[in-house]
């Protein structure tokens, strides 16, 4: 009982584990398929911005150059007092500002001052403004050329800053630059599209391009102080800066490859966390780096239940198994007891035909006679009975024959009782031959027999006496090599109608008997 409940614990057991092990497999082999895909979605779509998103700004990457080659620009740098020189760059500056759709184009002398500016009519104009402190003029200084990312200074928008040095001959004697207006880049993304977001992030890891406004000039880990300070100093973002992303890092799958979550304000919703596959690319020519960021939480769901429809699955097949199995055994079993049923049906019919032989075999030997075979006294007046009743319903006849041996002791004395025995086995042997299959033979007792003959009369019975007395007459019966003859004395009556029981008409055959044994023996008397 024990054992067979360990036993049913143990399977349960192993079923369970069978479909955790098939779901987790399920799940394992779905999320890979999952995150291959993702990666490949990421792939593409990084390919597809790295080329396309600063494609607008390469366009100017030739203007301060071009610049700086203008003969007004050089003059008036060369004499940087003459209003009629710096009115003439001004014009300049304005005209090829407006052509080429940038932002804003100015020139700066040695000491970072503005000198010319394409807005120099504004109220915003950047004449006069000291830029030291942007690095794209200490770069255009120093290498000939700068790019600079940063907010504008005096009119606050994002920009791209590109510079470059103002040469006459060997000596510099200023700097032009060129502002490209970033703030749109960005608005070409359509996240639902591309079913993704990007972002950009400058040389410290600040976002400064991004497809969500919120994501916006946040550092991707908290910047150092020595950057913040650099920060600051070149007025980089100057009040724009704003907290860093709260962006965990789930897995770094890549170098340039990582799942993280982001969390987020989702409205009514509160905050939650957003899962992404986030994969970087540098921008060539810059410190900036492109991520593309693809959710990936919907990945991991469709790998959950694919998981889970795994483990299903197996858990359906194996109850399935189970439930034929079950069926099976109970038809199984069903057979069993169905033959077991045949058996006991079959051993029971076997009692039943034994009991039946014994019954008969004993209702035999109740009325045979063990000696001879002949039917016994007791059969005979049961069989009497019958035949009375018999003859009352159809007036029919009826006799009665006593037969007894005669002498028959002296067979005893003479040959011994088995010789004896066997006379009377051979008298009966005779009797039955000559009788008709409706008579009635019976033993009555020692060496007498009786015979009831129905349907026939007194003449007919006596007919059947004489013929069965000088039948045995006749007859030499060998015994122990020495043959034997013997003799009958018969006595005939024939039932009375008016009579009740046999009883009268075996009294009167007794006595026609007594006077055939009187007048001879061998003989038949009627009564
Ligand atoms: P009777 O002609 O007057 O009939 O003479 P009986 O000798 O036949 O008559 P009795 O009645 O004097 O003798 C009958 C004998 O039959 C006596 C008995 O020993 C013998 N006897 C009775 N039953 C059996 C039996 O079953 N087997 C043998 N062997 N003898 C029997
Ligand atoms: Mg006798
Ligand atoms: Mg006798």
């Amino acid at each position: 009982m024990r054992a067979e409940i360990i036993k049913k614990l143990g399977g349960m057991l192993l079923a369970l584990s069978a479909i955790t092990a098939t779901g987790y497999l399920s799940y394992c082999l779905s999320r890979n398929a999952e995150m291959r895909a993702l990666h490949e979605k990421a792939e593409r779509r990084l390919v597809m911005s790295s080329a396309t998103l600063f494609a607008p700004i390469n366009k100017y990457s030739y203007l301060p150059a071009l610049v700086a080659l203008q003969p007004q620009i050089i003059d008036a740098l060369q004499h940087q007092d003459d209003k009629q020189r710096l009115r003439l760059a001004n014009i300049f500056l304005d005209r090829i500002n407006d052509s080429a759709k940038s932002a804003a184009t100015y020139i700066l002398n040695d000491k970072g001052v503005v000198i010319a500016a394409n807005n120099w009519q504004q109220p915003t104009s950047f004449v006069g403004q000291n830029y030291t402190f942007r690095p794209y003029f200490q770069d255009a200084l120093r290498d000939g050329s700068g790019q600079f990312y940063g907010v504008g200074v005096t009119s606050l928008a994002p920009g791209f800053f590109l510079s470059h040095a103002v040469r006459d001959s060997d000596k510099v004697l200023g700097v032009a630059v060129v502002k490209v207006d970033l703030s749109d880049l960005d608005a070409g993304w359509d996240s639902t599209r591309l079913g993704g977001e990007f972002f950009v992030t400058d040389e410290h890891g600040v976002i400064f391009l991004s497809s969500r406004a919120d994501w916006k000039y946040r550092p991707l880990a908290p910047l150092s102080a020595a950057t913040r300070e650099q920060v600051r100093r070149t007025r980089q973002y100057d009040a724009v800066l704003k907290e860093p992303l709260p962006i965990t890092t789930l897995a770094q799958l890549q170098p340039n490859e990582a799942l993280a979550d982001i969390a987020q304000n989702d409205g009514a919703n509160g905050r939650r966390q957003a899962r992404y596959l986030i994969k970087r690319a540098p921008l060539a020519g810059s410190d900036w780096a492109v991520n593309v960021l693809i959710p990936a939480a919907d990945a991991n769901l469709r790998a959950v239940s694919t998981g889970v429809a795994g483990a299903g699955a197996l858990a359906f097949f194996m109850l399935a198994v189970m439930y034929v199995r079950q069926a099976r055994h109970r038809t199984r079993e069903r057979e069993k007891s169905r033959q077991e049923l045949e058996r006991t049906h079959k051993a029971l019919e076997q009692q039943h035909r034994e009991l039946q032989t014994l019954t008969e075999e004993l209702r035999i030997t109740a009325i045979t006679d063990p000696l001879t075979g002949a039917y016994n006294r007791r059969f005979f007046f049961e069989t009497a009975g019958k035949l009375v009743s018999a003859v009352h319903r159809h007036q029919s006849a009826l006799s009665i024959v006593t037969i007894d041996v005669d002498h028959f002791k002296r067979i005893n004395d003479l040959y011994g009782h088995p010789a004896g025995d066997q006379v009377l086995r051979k008298l009966t042997e005779i009797c039955k031959e000559t009788l008709r299959e409706t008579d009635v033979f019976a033993r009555f007792g020692g060496e007498e027999f009786i015979m009831a003959l129905p349907n026939s009369d007194s003449t007919a019975a006596c007919a059947a006496a004489e013929r069965l007395r000088t039948t045995m007459m006749e007859q030499t019966i060998v015994v122990s090599d020495t043959p034997l003859r013997i003799t009958l004395s018969c006595g005939v009556s024939q039932f009375r109608a008016q009579e009740a029981s046999i009883d009268e008409t075996l009294k009167r055959a007794d006595e026609a008997l007594y006077e055939a044994k009187n007048s001879g023996r061998n003989r038949v008397v009627l009564r």
